[in-house]
């Protein structure tokens, strides 16, 4: 039996991002991975302009002004956003001026209109500044953004919602992205019936392809469903034959010791390199990793959580740098125990919790019973605690790690 981290080494070292890509829409690209660093052929913004609704002004003019001793300026224009203007601010001068409207020529700095007061005379119009500014208060300066020339996206970025709009802004409509792995998910077992079908004595719905299939989408990548196996080899064997075409192959129930386990013999006899049959953890422990003529194939306990928590330990981030993505694990943070939990020694735990934050502290309380096939433990979770190997007692209130399952 080998540990959850040479488990994760042995599929990692096997797994290769995929090679195609192709050119897609900026709407449709959320979550998908890029895959080449992106430069800018610009400055953002393009121009220094002002950060907010005041007066542009020469800081120089407005030195030592305040409330009760105001300088007096002549305001000579006004200028909004997306506009520009030919005139040049001198001594004694001010422009009104919008947000992200272009910084006049003589103005190096703007005064809030907070900070402002209008006086009317007769002739024109006056403002009174009611506090002085620094050179560069409230200017935002071409390229502070992001510089001409710069990479700001990088290869292997998971596009989020703040990428999007930086592609708009740089001038791009499309980007490209790598394909999305196909995934092939088989289900085994004679007990299990489809959604629909009756439910006669000793049968159970099938539900670890429709959480697969959801934890695949999850991870970017495409579930094909190749349906349900029957637990004999001829069965087995077929249903793997349909799904070879696909870049992975995850096959859950029949891993284990049963009598009727026959899934690790299948592979064996389709010409399968075994990597590995069994890991240090709980749930899981049967878990198969081998490779198919190059094809990663997955073979998942079939206990609904077991196959679930393996799936996010290990199919997780190889889907992710199949996918081509440079991060590719779950972000890890420590939280407070909220429960005691008595564990067995040797092997690492994943237990289901919910995160809550409490007075400003992280907080992980199980969800209710731990069973491999207590599925409502995942339904509740928002999170996994992870206990280690050598631990064999958490108390209330001692820290552990934890991912958030977004
Ligand atoms: P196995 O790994 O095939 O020995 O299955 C372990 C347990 O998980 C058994 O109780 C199975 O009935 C259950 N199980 C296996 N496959 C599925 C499935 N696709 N959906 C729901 N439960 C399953
Ligand atoms: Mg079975």
């Amino acid at each position: 039996m080998i540990s959850v981290r040479q488990a994760r080494e042995i599929i990692l070292k096997n797994i290769f991002p995929v090679k195609e890509n192709e050119l897609i829409k900026i709407e449709s690209a959320l979550g998908r991975v890029c895959v080449s660093d992106l430069k800018s052929k610009e400055n953002i913004p393009p121009f220094n302009n002002s950060a907010m609704d005041g007066f542009a002004v020469r800081a120089e003019d407005v030195k030592g002004s305040r409330g009760e001793n105001p300088k007096i300026l002549e305001v000579v224009g006004s200028l909004a956003a997306g506009y520009t203007t030919g005139k040049t601010i001198r001594p004694g001068e001010a422009i009104r001026i919008m947000t992200g409207a272009p910084l006049p020529k003589g103005a190096d700095s703007v005064v809030m209109v907070e900070d402002t007061e209008l006086v009317h005379s007769k002739k024109n119009e006056m403002v009174e500044i009611l506090k002085a500014v620094k050179k560069g208060e409230n200017v935002r300066y071409a390229g502070e953004d992001v510089e001409k020339g710069e990479v700001v996206i990088k290869k292997g970025s998971i596009l989020k919602s703040g990428h999007i709009g930086m592609l708009a802004s740089l001038g791009f409509g499309r980007v490209k992205v790598f394909r999305k792995p196909k995934v092939a998910i088989l289900a085994t077992g004679d007990e299990l019936v489809q959604i629909k079908q009756k439910l006669t004595p000793g049968k159970i719905r099938n539900s670890n392809s429709y959480s697969l299939y959801a934890q695949v989408l999850k991870a970017g990548a495409l579930p094909i469903l190749l349906g349900i196996a029957r637990d004999n080899k001829k069965a087995i064997e077929d249903k793997i034959r349909q799904g070879l075409s696909a870049d992975v192959l995850i096959v859950c129930g029949g891993v284990s010791v049963g009598d009727y386990d026959f899934v690790k013999d299948v592979l064996k006899d389709m010409g399968t390199q075994m990597k590995f049959w069994r890991v240090a953890m709980k749930p899981g422990k049967p878990l198969v990793f081998g490779l198919m003529r190059k094809v990663p194939v997955f073979g998942l306990p079939g206990n609904p959580v077991s196959g679930m928590v393996s799936f996010e330990q290990f199919a997780r981030p190889a889907l992710l740098k199949m996918s081509g993505a440079g991060d590719i694990f779950r972000f890890r943070l420590p939280a407070t125990a909220g429960d005691d939990f008595e564990k067995k020694k040797g092997l690492r735990y994943f237990l289901r919790v919910v995160l809550k934050n409490k007075e400003g502290r992280l907080y992980a309380f199980l969800t209710g019973p731990q069973g491999s096939g207590i599925l409502k433990s995942m339904v509740l979770a928002n999170g996994i605690m992870e206990l280690p190997e050598d631990m064999e007692v958490i108390r209330a209130g001692e820290t552990a790690e934890v991912t958030y399952l977004e």
